[in-house]
């Protein structure tokens, strides 16, 4: 056992994007904060490390934009910023989660949302314009889609250093490779956690404790146990340390579990990628154009409408469809006259690229899949295609196929233009939306009978109730924020009326 550590006021464990809210919240109310990673320093800072840093929050016109970073006026004036108004982005995440997100929660992450954002700037957190992706120049007029016009400038490596910066400056000690495996807890109240540090036991004391450490998505035992089978088989797209040690040390105090524990957020990946992510090479495996694509499976089957909405409201779940087909692959498949709509990332050396000048020849060449059955869907496909509604891939342009199962709802395009492309996928899991039950105002963490835990709080993919069965684009490092302040602050002010009260 390691020298003991002075006891700090707060402690949270994990330092991705919840948890650095979360520390720098609490530091903020005058809470002195520690914060234990169970990462290296090279692989610390979690899932949003390896995000795309959009971000969904809501907004009504580019006034609001103009809080997160300077627009010079021209550009102002010469875009169509879209909205996303707080009646907007509630129907998007209460549609995609079949109306099962929790009322409470989702009010709160809807209408905190550009506040947060505000905050993280505030901390030192950059914004920019999202003019990589959905975002195009209509008729002389940039014009967005999606309702995300901002990212985090640097994406998630930028996010999480402006974020560590922040916590140095504020003073946040952090035990980097200190993974917590329990909480001290005497029945009454939580009063640390119990770790490893370097391999080592070491206790570290707090008057309050966030847990802000993952999910379960890098565990491939807690992924068939919850997920179902096959689970185990698919890739994790971010980091290896989120096992759901969090979710299991919460549950063995008593927590309540809530949310939709079966429920993930997963795509379409490459299908060669690594077993993880890999920080040198963060999109490289991204697969999100398959909108303006046709997907078959081994039996040459096409087995999802690849375009009824934009990809931000589909490719969160259409990951799992992936992986329920026949030894777990795809194919997207491309012509010419869509490929210079495709993302950057499928130009990557590390893509599993077939090219053909013949659809004859493209079906030879694709391994593992029936050529006949692919032949006839091809066929099938194209005669279907209402080539009457004019194609525009920066609008849902309504055109579709008639007659055939699945139907293309938009930008349908007979494949029939050499060269062709496809692309072969697997399922890459991002992170689980089961977690902990919490009093919402707060970020306490419930007990079964619905009592807050004295001096537990939680937030990020650890919080349940909030995603179910799908996910809207950009909403998981905004619930991060939003909830990770709320925890933050909540968690410094027990700790100051638990010193004031001894
Ligand atoms: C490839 C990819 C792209 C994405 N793109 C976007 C995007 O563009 N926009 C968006 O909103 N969301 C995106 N997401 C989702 C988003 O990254 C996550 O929802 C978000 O980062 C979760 O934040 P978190 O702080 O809860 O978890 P994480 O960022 O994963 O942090 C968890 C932390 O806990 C640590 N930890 C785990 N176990 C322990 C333990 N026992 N003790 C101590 N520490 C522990 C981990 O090392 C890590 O530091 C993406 C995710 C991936 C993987």
């Amino acid at each position: 056992m390691e020298a003991a550590i002075e006891p700090f006021d707060v402690i949270v464990a994990g330092k991705g994007n919840a948890a650095l809210c979360a520390a720098l919240a609490a530091r903020d109310s005058g809470a002195r904060v520690a914060m234990l990673e169970a990462a290296p320093v090279d692989e610390s800072g979690g899932n949003s490390r390896f995000a795309g840093g959009v971000m969904r929050f809501a907004y009504d016109s580019v006034e609001d934009l103009k809080r997160l970073c300077d627009i010079p006026e021209n550009e102002a004036g010469n875009a169509d910023w879209e909205s996303n108004t707080t009646e907007q982005f509630y129907d998007d995440l209460y549609r995609v989660t079949s109306y099962r997100t929790d009322p409470e929660l989702s009010e709160i992450l809807v209408t905190r949302s550009l506040d947060a954002m505000v905050w993280l700037r505030s901390q030192g957190v950059r914004f920019s314009p999202n003019y990589r992706h959905q975002s195009a120049v209509v008729d002389g007029k940039r014009r967005f889609f999606g309702r995300m016009p901002m990212w985090i400038t640097g994406g998630g490596p930028g996010l999480v250093q402006d974020l560590t910066d922040a916590a140095a400056r504020k003073g946040i000690e952090i035990f980097y490779d200190t993974r917590a495996v329990s909480l001290i807890y005497d029945e009454e109240r939580v009063l640390g956690l119990k770790a490893r540090r370097q391999g080592k036991p070491v206790d570290f004391q707090a008057r309050a404790v966030v847990l802000a450490c993952g999910g379960f998505e890098a565990n491939p035992e807690w992924r068939a146990r919850y997920l179902g089978p096959g689970w185990e088989l698919a890739k994790v797209r971010g980091t290896r340390f989120n096992m759901g040690d969090g979710l299991k040390m919460a549950l063995d105090i008593g927590a309540c579990p809530y949310g939709n524990w079966s429920g993930r957020h997963a795509v379409s990946w490459e299908r060669y990628a690594p077993e993880f992510g890999d920080l040198s090479l963060p999109e490289s495996s991204y697969r999100h154009s398959y909108p303006m694509s046709l997907m078959v499976n081994a039996e040459g089957r096409r087995f999802v409408d690849e375009g009824v909405e934009f990809y931000n409201y589909t490719y969160a779940k259409y990951g799992g469809e992936v992986l329920k087909q026949p030894a777990q692959f795809a194919y997207q498949v491309f012509d010419a006259k869509v490929k210079h709509l495709l993302r950057p990332e499928y130009g990557d050396k590390r893509v599993t690229r077939i090219v053909a000048n013949t659809l004859e020849e493209l079906a030879e060449k694709l391994e593992g899949v029936d050529p006949e059955g692919f032949l006839n869907t091809v066929r099938a496909f194209n005669a279907a295609v209402r080539t009457d509604i004019p194609f525009n891939h920066s609008i849902k342009d309504g055109r579709c196929t008639v007659g055939i199962e699945p139907p293309k709802s938009n930008w349908a395009n007979p494949l029939d233009t050499p060269p062709f492309e496809a692309y072969a996928v697997t399922c890459g899991i991002t992170f689980t939306f089961g977690g902990l039950r919490v009093e919402p105002q707060s970020g306490q963490v419930l007990d079964v009978n619905l009592r807050p835990i004295p001096g537990l709080y939680t937030a990020g993919e650890m919080l349940g109730g909030l995603f179910y069965f799908n996910y809207p684009a950009g909403t998981g490092l905004v619930s991060g924020a939003v909830f990770g302040r709320i925890a933050g602050t909540a968690a410094a002010e027990a700790a100051k009326t638990l010193t004031q009260s001894r």
